[in-house]
C-alpha cells in the first residue's frame, strides 16, 4: 500500500482496520505532508508497531527520469513503477507556486490540438500516482505548492474516484491544505461527471475545455462535443457554479485562423448570455500538430471583444515554452507509443 493513495479518512479506516489508533492516522499525515516525514519513525508508535506500519506502507514516489527548469516555470518527466511516463509542470504564478499533474498515461479524448490526445490511453493514474508528481516536484525544486490545476495529460473525469480522492488529499487541512478555490480540476466537458463533480462533500473549482464558441466547430476540434454538445456541458457548468458557488473557468486555446475571429469572440458572448462564467484565454503553445499560435494583437482583440460584451476574460501568462511545456511534449520525446 502506498501512503499517497490514501485520503485522511480512509487511513483512519486503514488504522482502525488495523487496532491502530484512528487518531494517530491524523498525527502521521500532517508528519508526512507538513513536516516531510518520510515513515513512521518519530510518531511515538511502540517499535513493533513502527516496523509493522513501515512493512505495510511504501513511500514511494515516481522517479524522476528528467528535470528542466526555467525562471517561471519547471517540469519532471516521471517514471512510474511499470515502466510508464507522466510529466508534471511547475509554474511560479503572483499568487505562489502551481502544479499542473496529469491523471492518465495518455488519453482517449482525441482534441485534435493537444499532442497528448494523439496518445490513446493505456491507463489511468493511482491516486498515489497523481498525488506522488505534487509531492515529487515540491522536494525536488524546495518549494510550498499553493495550488494545483488538474490539467496535464489525460482527461480527470474518465479518473473520476482517483481524481476525487487527489482533490480531498490536496485540500486536507491536516496535509497540504491548499484552499479548494486554488485546486481546479479542468474537463473537456464529460457532462455526468460534473454533475457528479458538484456534489462531491468538497469539491474544488472546476474548469471547462471550451475551445470553440460553435458545436460544429467544437466537434471539429473535439470529438467529445458530439456526445456532449455545448449547451449541455454549459448548463452541467452552470449546475456546479449554482451548488458549490464557485464561478466556473471556460479555457479557450486561440488557434491562429481557427477559432480567433471576432465573430468568435461575440459568439461566445453569446453563449454566455451573462452566466458566472469568466473565459480564461490561452495562447496555443506550438506543438508539433497543425496548429498555430495567434499573434499577440489578434488575442488582445479577442479579449476586448469579450470584455465589450460584458464577459470577464483574462489572458493566461505563457509558461515554459523553451520547456516544452505543453501538455504531452516531454513524454513524448520518451516514444513509449507503439
Ligand atoms: S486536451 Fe486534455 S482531454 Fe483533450 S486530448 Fe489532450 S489531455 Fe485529453
Amino acid at each position: 500500500m502506498n501512503f499517497f493513495g490514501f485520503t485522511l479518512r480512509k487511513l483512519r479506516d486503514k488504522f482502525a482496520e488495523l487496532d491502530e489508533n484512528p487518531a494517530k492516522a491524523d498525527i502521521v499525515y500532517r508528519g508526512v505532508y507538513k513536516d516531510v516525514a518520510r515513515g513512521f519513525g518519530g510518531f511515538g508508535f511502540a517499535e513493533r508497531t513502527a516496523v509493522r506500519l513501515a512493512e505495510l506502507f511504501s513511500f514511494e514516489l515516481p522517479e524522476v527520469v528528467e528535470k528542466r527548469e526555467s525562471a517561471d516555470a519547471a517540469k519532471l518527466l516521471l517514471k512510474l513503477k511499470d515502466g510508464e511516463f507522466v510529466e508534471t509542470v511547475l509554474m511560479r504564478q503572483c499568487f505562489g507556486n502551481c502544479v499542473c499533474v496529469s491523471t492518465q498515461v495518455g488519453c482517449n479524448m482525441g482534441c485534435k490540438f493537444c499532442q497528448s490526445g494523439q496518445m490513446k490511453k493505456r491507463r489511468n493514474l493511482d491516486v498515489d500516482e497523481i498525488v506522488g508528481q505534487v509531492v515529487a516536484i515540491s522536494r525536488e525544486f524546495s518549494c510550498k505548492i499553493d495550488g494545483v490545476s488538474v490539467m496535464g495529460i489525460g482527461e480527470p473525469f474518465d479518473n473520476f474516484q482517483n481524481v476525487a480522492d487527489f482533490i480531498s488529499i490536496m485540500s486536507e487541512d491536516k496535509g497540504l491544505a491548499i484552499g479548494r478555490r486554488h485546486v481546479t480540476v479542468s474537463t473537456c466537458g464529460i457532462v455526468p461527471r460534473i454533475y457528479e463533480y458538484a456534489e462531491l462533500e468538497e469539491p474544488c473549482s472546476l474548469a471547462i475545455s471550451l475551445h470553440a464558441p460553435n458545436d460544429d466547430l467544437r466537434t471539429s476540434l473535439m470529438p467529445i462535443n458530439k456526445k456532449y454538445p455545448i449547451s449541455e456541458v454549459l448548463k452541467a457548468a452552470e449546475y456546479y457554479t449554482q451548488r458549490t458557488c464557485h464561478r466556473v473557468a471556460l479555457e479557450y486555446i486561440l488557434l491562429d485562423n481557427v477559432n480567433d475571429f471576432d465573430e468568435c469572440a461575440v459568439q461566445l458572448a453569446g453563449l454566455i448570455g451573462g452566466r458566472d462564467f469568466y473565459v480564461n484565454l490561452i495562447p496555443y503553445n506550438s506543438t508539433d500538430v497543425d496548429f498555430c499560435k495567434p499573434d499577440a494583437d489578434k488575442l488582445a482583440n479577442f479579449c476586448k471583444i469579450l470584455k465589450e460584451h460584458g464577459v470577464i476574460a483574462t489572458k493566461r501568462r505563457e509558461f515554459g515554452a523553451d520547456l516544452k511545456a505543453a501538455c504531452g511534449q516531454l513524454r513524448a520525446d520518451y516514444g513509449k507509443d507503439d
